[in-house]
């Protein structure tokens, strides 16, 4: 792959607050400027694809159209095995309303309530485009396993953090020290392969 020099400033395809916050961190170590598509006022586009791959790429695809930049976007979920793979693609919207991240894990305690096999992971797909039209993004996925809980614990993260329980760790994801949830998380495993890609074309 060959990027433009001039390439050195790249939009994340995010609205999502959560990410945005890892993603900052995420980023530290990469010499170059991600800025969230808030700071060019692009809208969230309407996640109409049947899977994790085409809403990353919707989503590229939409803040690099706007901005005339190149675009990183991230589309991620809980897949959970005793409910066939739910909330998956839906896991933003999951009890209805979007980004109502305590509605969600209600949710999604009711539908396991009296379960025993409680085994999730967490999936995120990351899509760079270097430009609008690019026909072929690079796409990298990451997983992170582990438990569904019986009751929230913790207050950090986002999402179904509280949720996500890690038996290696003995705490949910939001009980977990931020810089270890950014090493080992789907999105951290993502966006490291990611990265290996785009900084060699730098
Ligand atoms: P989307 O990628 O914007 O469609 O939404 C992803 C949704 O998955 C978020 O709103 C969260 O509910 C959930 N999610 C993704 N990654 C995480 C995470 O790291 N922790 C907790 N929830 C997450």
């Amino acid at each position: 792959m060959s990027l433009p020099l001039s390439m050195q400033q790249i939009v994340l395809a995010t609205g999502n607050k959560g990410k945005v916050a890892e993603f900052s961190s995420l980023f530290e170590q990469y010499k170059i400027e991600v800025v969230p598509q808030s700071e060019f006022l692009v809208s969230d586009v309407a996640e109409t694809g049947s899977t994790f791959i085409e809403n990353a790429i919707l989503k590229a695809k939409h803040a690099s159209r706007e901005t005339n930049l190149p675009a990183i976007a991230d589309d991620s979920g809980l897949v959970v095995d005793a409910l066939d793979g739910a909330p998956g693609i839906y896991s933003a919207r999951y009890a209805g309303k979007h980004g109502d991240d305590v509605g969600n894990y209600q949710k999604l305690l009711n539908e396991l309530n009296g379960k025993k096999h409680r085994h999730a992971k967490f999936l995120c797909v990351l899509a760079f485009m270097r430009h609008g039209n690019d026909p072929t993004p690079i796409i990298c996925q990451g997983e992170w396993h582990g438990v569904i809980a019986q009751e929230p614990l913790g207050e950090g993260g986002f999402g179904y953090d509280p949720v996500f329980y890690l038996p290696e760790h003995k705490c949910t994801v939001a009980q977990l020290d931020k810089q270890i949830k950014n090493t080992q998380s789907h999105r951290g495993k993502a966006l490291t392969q990611l990265m290996q890609h785009v900084s060699s074309a730098l």
